[in-house]
């Protein structure tokens, strides 16, 4: 009977039926090479989706050209389930799931015959040797002549043997025979040994064979116990746990135990983190621990790198342990049994661009049912659905409320703007409040850490004659004036020009900067405290992974004692002298248009804070904020998560929004505004159609133009408790009614649960 299979290509299209050679030995989860598209000799790279034996209705019928990779599988039939469930929640196609979650290298596509073979990426080799018999004893007088005449042979053959003991195989990897080529040739010659070119094996197989792998745990404290204890029995019901500990309190510290165990069983462990190259120091603490046996993987690696690893995992037996970003939750680990979010309330966790637009911790818990884990989800600030699904019971729930040693809490002190500028006590952008503990600070020779969110010297210029501020020619934005490079830029496309000598307008006078990113505060600050020395982080001054790592070891040795940094400097850093952390300005976190603004503000004031006097010490944190009354900042400085928690949830249930109801946004883009606007209508009325009052818009976003493209926005609502697979599969026939229409040119995003 003549086989088929439907092959997924990395396209936005559904999979196609090719016919299989009837002596291939095809499975579902391979990748193979195809011939695909309207030219002839084009070849694709596909992954079997399903073999079956139903002839499909085109007459013309291609044949699958060949397996690749050995025929290794490169998922297993579980993930192909999670693939799935991605593309059909996220409302993408199969084959966009497929461009994220394997390594480029994996699907070289549209390429002729010869250089699809030439691109099939072939595993690194390695030389192996091998004693010339099983039975080590017939070497033996040979030893002893070696012993005497020819030392150098006699110990490397002594080292081939003792290898070949310790790791219980006959083939040993050349470099760990430390000899050299002339000697092993010799020994060769002599047909002692043997040897052959394989695949290279991996360290950590090697290290697991020898049994290094004898983990040093940290012990924990009686509190930090409880906590594991409650988490594990939580999860013999509960697939998915949510570990609310504050900052310090050792969260990692339980993940580790967790880990150990795990691997012990022979289990895989994913860890994910928000943004792998803010997490150095946590990558290098478990590696102080698992050692090799951790396996990074996000996008800073090299895709050669990142090839290797996919590749190896798929060959593993079990025991590994993978520390990476959000794409890592598609790595083909086969025996999956713990997933561990750290930071789950990080918004980074939810990719918005290109398709699919996933949310890697919502995926995490999804995987529990389709994988068969069990997923624990971290935060000192949780998200307020993981809170709510903790609070009601859907998740295991375990907390830590106490820093590790005992430490307190930093305290939090917040310092009116307003009532500074009246007094005549601000100086240049800091309070007098903030500027005292500074100087106390330096003057103790402790660590400060600032922290504001704009990156740049001014969010804009304005002519003080005419009023006007330059915008970006391309995006509905000011432009940001960076004083090192005398540039205004743009910080949505890219755009820059020199900053004009005088306004471009009115030719009256020259623009002056208004309000200050970090750069302008670095340079404030050289002039209130020359003799301290300052470090700034953030996109312009660390710009990779080596970079952050650079700057967070110069600040941990002491070389600056002022750290001055955007977000970046809030996840996930531990760094022992800091005594005194300052947040610039409150305000432009508390009021923004975003539902989420409140939740956000919280979450991002509590971890900067957190980075204050972490070991030994209570640490100082100063908010400077026009409104010291704002619920949220009350509830940062009391540390009142649970507050701050019940108030928003009220204001969300009222409002329905999430968890009380699911968001599914459109974006659509056109360079004309008027047909955009035509098409937005016409799109809303459709939908209209199907879910009433549910769809709200066409609106405008904020930034209602990008890359000389114009933005419209509609957005639905569906409350909890409908179905929301129904909802998607009207919308899945809407869209495609939509993008076959007249519309057909509009770009049309969906976006399910934006952040
Ligand atoms: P969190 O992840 O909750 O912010 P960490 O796990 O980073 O907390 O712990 C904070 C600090 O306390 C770290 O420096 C950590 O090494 C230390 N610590 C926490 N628990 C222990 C323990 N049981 N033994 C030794 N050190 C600990
Ligand atoms: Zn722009």
């Amino acid at each position: 009977m003549t086989k088929f299979a439907d092959i997924l290509l990395p396209l936005a299209q559904p999979t196609y039926t090719f016919a299989v050679d009837e002596d291939m030995a095809i499975e579902e989860g391979m990748a193979v090479a195809v011939p695909f598209g309207q030219k002839r000799d084009i070849y694709y790279t596909g992954i079997v989706w399903k073999v079956h034996n139903t002839p499909p209705a085109a007459k013309r019928i291609k044949r699958v050209v060949r397996l690749l990779y050995g025929g290794r599988r490169l998922l297993t039939p579980a993930q192909q389930r999670l693939w799935e469930w991605v593309a059909d929640y996220y409302l993408c196609s199969l084959g966009e799931v497929m461009r994220i979650a394997l390594p480029a290298l994996l699907k070289p596509s549209a390429l002729d015959a010869e250089s699809h073979l030439e691109a099939e990426y072939r595993p690194r080799t390695e030389r192996y040797l091998a004693l010339s018999t099983p039975r080590e004893e017939e070497l033996h007088p040979h030893f002893e002549k070696l012993e005497r005449r020819a030392p150098r042979q006699y110990t490397a053959l002594l080292r081939l043997a003792e290898l070949t003991r310790e790791l219980d195989t006959a083939w040993i990897p050349r470099r760990l025979i430390e000899s050299d080529s002339t000697v092993l040739n010799t020994l060769q010659k002599k047909g002692l040994i043997i040897g052959c070119e394989g695949e290279r094996t991996r360290d950590k197989e090697l290290l697991a064979k020898r049994g290094a792998h004898a983990f040093r745990l940290p012990e924990l404290s009686p509190h930090q116990h409880e906590a594991l204890d409650r988490l594990k029995e939580s999860f013999e019901e509960h697939p998915t746990a949510l570990l609310y500990g504050i900052t310090g309190s050792g969260k990692t510290e339980l993940y580790i135990h967790l880990i150990a165990e795990t691997l012990a069983r022979g289990g895989d462990v994913l860890m994910l983190v928000p943004e792998i190259a803010l997490t150095t120091q946590l990558v290098e603490r478990l590696e102080r621990i698992f050692a090799s046996r951790v396996t990074p993987y996000h996008s800073k690696l090299s895709p050669e790198r990142r090839t290797r690893t996919y590749l190896d995992l798929c060959r593993s037996e079990g025991g590994e342990f993978v520390v990476g970003a959000r794409s890592a939750l598609f790595l083909p680990l086969k025996n999956l049994q713990l997933i561990i979010v750290d930071e789950e309330h990080d918004a980074s966790y939810k990719q918005s661009d290109p398709a699919p637009r996933y949310h890697a911790r919502d995926c995490a818990v999804v995987a529990t049912r389709l994988l068969g884990c069990r997923t624990l989800l971290g935060s000192a600030t949780p998200s307020l659905e993981s809170w709510t699904h903790a609070q009601t019971g859907k998740y295991g729930f375990s907390t830590l409320t106490q820093r590790y040693g005992g430490t307190p809490l930093p305290r939090i002190l917040c310092s009116d703007t307003l009532r500074s500028v009246k007094r005549g006590e601000r100086k240049s952008h800091f309070n007098l409040e903030l500027r005292l503990r500074i100087s106390e600070a330096l003057a103790r020779k402790e660590q400060v850490i600032l922290f504001q969110n704009r990156r740049g010297f001014s969010p804009f210029v304005q002519c003080p004659g005419c009023g006007h501020t330059p915008r970006c020619p391309h995006c509905n934005v000011s432009l940001t004036y960076h004083k090192a490079s005398e540039r205004l830029s743009c910080h949505y496309c890219g755009y820059h020009t020199p900053l004009p000598t005088e306004c471009p307008k009115c030719h009256q006078s020259p623009l002056s900067p208004a309000g200050f990113g970090t750069e302008k505060l670095t340079e404030e600050i050289a002039k209130l405290w020359p003799e301290a020395k300052t470090l700034r982080m953030d996109r312009d001054t660390v710009n990779s992974e080596t970079a952050f790592r650079r700057a967070i070891s110069a600040f941990e040795r002491g070389e600056a004692d002022i750290l001055i940094g955007t977000q970046m400097v809030t996840k996930g850093l531990d760094f022992g002298e800091v005594s005194l952390v300052g947040i610039l300005n409150a305000d432009n976190l508390l009021f923004s248009p975003d539902f989420r603004a409140s939740e956000r503000a919280y979450q991002l004031l509590s971890q900067v804070a957190g980075r204050a006097g972490r070991r030994d010490r209570q640490g100082e944190v100063v908010i400077q904020c026009s409104d010291p009354a704002h619920p949220v900042i009350r509830r940062v400085v009391e540390g009142d998560y649970a507050a701050m928690a019940r108030a928003e949830l009220a204001e969300r249930e009222s409002f329905r929004y999430p968890p009380y109801a699911r968001l599914i946004r459109f974006t659509l883009r056109h360079t004309d505004r008027e047909v955009l606007f035509r098409a937005a209508l016409s799109l809303g009325e459709q939908l209209r159609q199907r879910f009433g009052r549910r769809l709200l818009g066409p609106v405008t976003p904020a930034v209602d133009k990008i890359r000389d493209e114009y933005l419209a926005e509609l957005l639905l609502k569906i409350e909890s408790g409908a179905s929301s697979q129904r909802a998607r599969s009207i919308l899945r026939q809407e869209i495609a009614a939509f993008r076959a229409g007249a519309f057909k040119n509009i770009t049309l995003l969906c976006d399910v649960d934006p952040q």
